[in-house]
Order: C-alpha cells, then structure tokens, then sequence
C-alpha cells in the first residue's frame, strides 16, 4: 500500500509527547487562510521553485518535456502544463526547483520510523501522522499507525477533524493520542477561514469525547482570525462541556509560510508582518485556566 507524503521529520518535540517522528502526509479538506504548510493542501506532488536561487541559465526550458518553462527577466513556469515529471530538476546546475510530494509505501515509512525507536523508548515518544490532513489518506493512514502500534510505537494523530464519523471511527482503535484542531466556533466565521463548515469537527469531537479517546484539543493563536475574546471563551465552554476531559494547547501563528506560498506560485493573503509574542501567550493561557482547562503553550 503506497501513500503521498511531503516530509518526514525526525526528533520533533512538538507533535505529542517524548521525541517524535512525523510523518505528513499530502492532502487537506480545508484551506485555512493562515495554512504554514500549503505544500500540504493539494494531494498531489507540486512543484516548487526557489526564484532567489535561480541564475537565469535557461537549462530548465530546454528540458521541459511539456514546454511549460519560459525564460524571461525570470523563469516562469506554466504549473497548468507542469506534470511534475522532475526532469527539470536534474539540469538545474542552482538547485532551484524542486517536487514536494512522493508516492512511498507503508514498509518505507516503517523502515524510517524503526531507525529511531531508541528515541521513542528513552523519552515516551513515538510517531505522529500530520499534514495535510492523515485522514484524506485514510486507509495508508491506518495501516501506518496498526503496523506501529503493533511494534509497540506510540502513535498519535493530528487531525483538522473533518472526515466522515466511518473513517474517524475506523482509525481510532490505532490512535493512542489525538491531538484535534478547534479553531473557530462562529460557523460563520469558521467557514470564511477555513473553507468549511465546522459541524462535523465539533460532532466528531463530542463523538470521540464520549469514548473517552486521549484528546489534546489544538488552538492556533491566529491574530484576527482565532485570537479574540468571544471566540476564546466559546472553545472553552465547549471543551468544559465534553464529557471526557480534554486539554488544550495554544499553537503562536508564525509567519513562516509566506515563502512556502512564493514558491509554489500561491499568493500569500495574510501580512507578513503578523506576529504574536509571547507576552500575549501567556495572557491567553491565563485566560483559559480561568476555565479550569489545562493549557499548554505549543510550538
Ligand atoms: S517538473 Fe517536468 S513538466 Fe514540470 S516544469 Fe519541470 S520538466 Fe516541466
Ligand atoms: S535551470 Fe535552474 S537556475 Fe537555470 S533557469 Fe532554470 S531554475 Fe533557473
């Protein structure tokens, strides 16, 4: 069984417990206005393209199978011709274009994942599947995290919610920790962000608090869109009203994705500028304890 993934990322510490691999998987049902990983939206392989690299060689245009490469003041690339063959890739002498996405198996994955076992037994880690959101992968996403399960690994899912109940409920014998993203409760305002509906997020959410699955409800702190008092306070009595208790972490937006957005000749909508410092962390996490909620300030 094959996959799409854009990363895997060794020793991370910010997606669950202990020391982690993630593995992200390609594919997402939103469309968050402040998404820090767009490489992740389109479940397929993309091409992504390093302007400030480029040294106007034109080694590109002449290998493009598709002719979709054009060189002018800079290098343009047709990405409605663009079939992401790579071939451009291996003559660009500036290591400037680049294919995010690739197909890999599940043993693959495994094999990666089983290189740092050490690390998941001396620090309580193990792996998380990311993205992207996993579930749009739903049936590769599965086999990964019962394969590990089955080897005793840890296994956590980070998850935007939005899947039907079946699949959510398929999975989550294999999911030790969920950590799930609430992120507006204005429907209307949630649909403006985000591009959907967040009804089934929350009836999923209730569903898995009902089960008593081990939940960490992600917040992203997005400055305009998330961050505001009513919105804060309308996750919190939420949360307070789940019938399994939860905790919370608060993840600071930063603006990281700007260039990612560049590069795959997407437009950026949200200022560069935005920021949210730690001073304003720590006062929303006052706030939220305030609900008697544990609170955590993520990465
Ligand atoms: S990835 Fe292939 S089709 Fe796309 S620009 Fe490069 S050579 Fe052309
Ligand atoms: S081959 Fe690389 S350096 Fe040369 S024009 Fe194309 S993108 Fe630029």
């Amino acid at each position: 069984m094959t996959g799409t993934i854009f990363n895997i990322q060794r020793f991370s510490v910010n997606d669950g417990p202990g020391i982690r691999t993630t593995v992200f998987l390609k594919g997402c049902p939103l469309s968050c206005v402040w998404c820090h990983n767009p490489e992740s939206q389109s479940g397929q392989p993309e091409l992504m393209l390093l302007e400030n690299r480029c040294i106007r060689c034109g080694a590109c245009t002449a290998h493009c199978p598709q002719h979709a490469i054009e060189l002018t003041d800079r290098v343009v690339t047709d990405r409605t011709l663009c079939r992401c063959c790579g071939a451009c890739l291996e003559f660009c002498p500036a290591a400037a274009r680049d294919i995010v996405g690739r197909s890999i198996t599940v043993e693959a994955v495994l094999q990666e994942i089983e290189r740092d076992r050490p690390f998941y037994q001396q620090s309580g880690g193990g792996v998380t599947l990311s993205g992207g959101e996993p579930l749009v992968q739903a049936e590769f996403a599965i086999r990964l995290l019962q394969e590990c399960q089955e080897r005793g690994i840890h296994t956590t899912l980070d998850t935007c919610g939005y899947a039907e109940w079946k699949i959510i409920d398929k999975i989550r014998p294999f999911v030790d920790l969920f950590l799930y993203d609430v992120k507006i409760m204005d429907d209307i305002r949630h649909i403006n962000a985000v591009g959907a509906s967040n009804r089934l997020i929350l009836q999923n959410l209730t569903r898995l608090a009902h089960l008593q699955q081990n939940i960490i409800v992600r917040v992203p702190i997005i400055p305009g869109y998330t961050d505001d008092c009513e919105n804060l306070a309308s996750i919190c009595s939420f949360i307070r009203g789940l019938p399994y208790a939860v905790s919370m972490d608060i993840l600071p937006y930063h603006p990281i994705a700007a260039e990612k957005y560049h590069r795959l000749g997407r437009k950026y909508t949200l200022r560069d500028s935005l920021t949210v410092d730690d001073e304003k962390m720590m006062h929303i996490k006052s706030f939220i304890e305030q609900y008697e909620i544990m609170v955590n300030i993520g990465g």
